[in-house]
């Protein structure tokens, strides 16, 4: 076979412990928040954490090359967290990729990639196929359903799960949330969920705590959430007593309402946030409420940001 290209990471991240955000967003459509998504990078080692809309793209914005990546954990299955899986796994073959990326995730992931692969790009693979002589022959993905404990460990790191509640009595599926630990500290990855005292280990004294804070708290905002008063959802000031409890460094809330939308954006959310426009305003209440419980770091995430634990 010729020589690969080979991937290529910026210089920055080939030592010590980073995150890239690589969706900051709500379920809904949002030109300047991606679908909630963020890569841990370890010694040069990229694992993703969900795969929604705009995730090649942010990777691209933080000097990430997609074929970079070398595992992807799903926290669930929803369309915000899968919606660019097949585009992210179609387009990094073809960009090179020369080793299989390992997926992970809960009960029916298997089915779920097989579904995008296999079903909505067959004829993508077959293409791809076409190109052997330039690209890996077979789809490079190794996929497998897990159940919550240690899921990795490799390269010094650790990938460990556990169990949330994100309308799981409702739906019937599973939700993870994950923390990824290394020589150089420790991320926590909130994936949809109410926070719930049994997650508390998991997230104990983690240096970055990324957490969904897709509603706001009671009377924030005028909204129609759906699923408002279920296990769904987390309201910043729920997210600022979970870090306090936690004993976290810093919080960094994601999934995020369009603030600061345009009217277009506001109208596509509305069903979902009510229509009331989150402007703003609520976007400053977030802040606050975030800071209320919790006396550490808080901020509120944004599409290509990169944070380092250590350098
Ligand atoms: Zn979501
Ligand atoms: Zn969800």
């Amino acid at each position: 076979m010729p020589e690969i290209r080979s991937a290529s990471l910026p210089e920055e991240f080939k030592r010590g412990m980073h995150v890239v955000i690589t969706g900051s967003g709500s379920a809904l459509p949002d030109p300047v928040r991606g679908g909630a998504s963020q890569a841990v990078i370890v010694d040069g080692v990229v694992l993703l954490f969900d795969c929604g809309r705009m995730v090649t793209e942010n990777l691209l914005k933080a000097g990430v090359n997609p074929a970079t990546v070398s595992a992807l954990f799903f926290t669930h299955h929803h369309f915000d967290h899968i919606g660019s899986y097949g585009y992210f796994v179609i387009s990094s073959w073809i960009a090179g990729r020369q080793d299989a990326m390992q997926v992970y995730g809960p009960q029916g992931t298997v089915a779920m990639s097989d579904g995008a692969i296999h079903g909505a790009h067959e004829s993508d693979v077959g293409f791809v196929r076409a190109m052997t002589s330039k690209v890996l022959p077979d789809v490079p993905v190794t996929v497998q359903d897990i159940e919550p404990g240690v899921i990795y460990e490799d390269h010094g790191i650790t990938v460990t799960c556990a169990e949330t509640e994100h309308y799981s009595a409702e739906s019937g599926k599973k939700s993870l949330a994950y923390r990824v630990t290394s020589k150089y500290g420790s991320v926590y990855v909130s994936g949809d969920c109410t926070p719930t005292p049994d997650l508390i280990p998991l997230a104990s004294g983690v240096d970055l705590l990324i957490h969904e804070c897709a509603i706001p708290d009671p009377g924030m905002a005028e909204t129609v959430s759906l699923g408002r008063g279920k296990r769904g959802h987390c309201a910043p000031t729920t997210l600022s007593e979970f870090g306090r409890d936690a004993g976290v460094k810093r919080i960094l809330a994601t999934h995020l309402p369009p603030f600061r939308a345009n009217a277009a954006t506001v109208a596509v959310s509305e069903l979902y946030y009510g229509s009331v426009s989150l402007g703003p305003d609520v976007e400053d209440a977030f802040r606050k409420a975030l800071a209320s419980r919790f006396s550490g770091e808080v901020g509120l995430a944004h599409d290509a940001q990169v944070i380092t634990i250590a350098g």
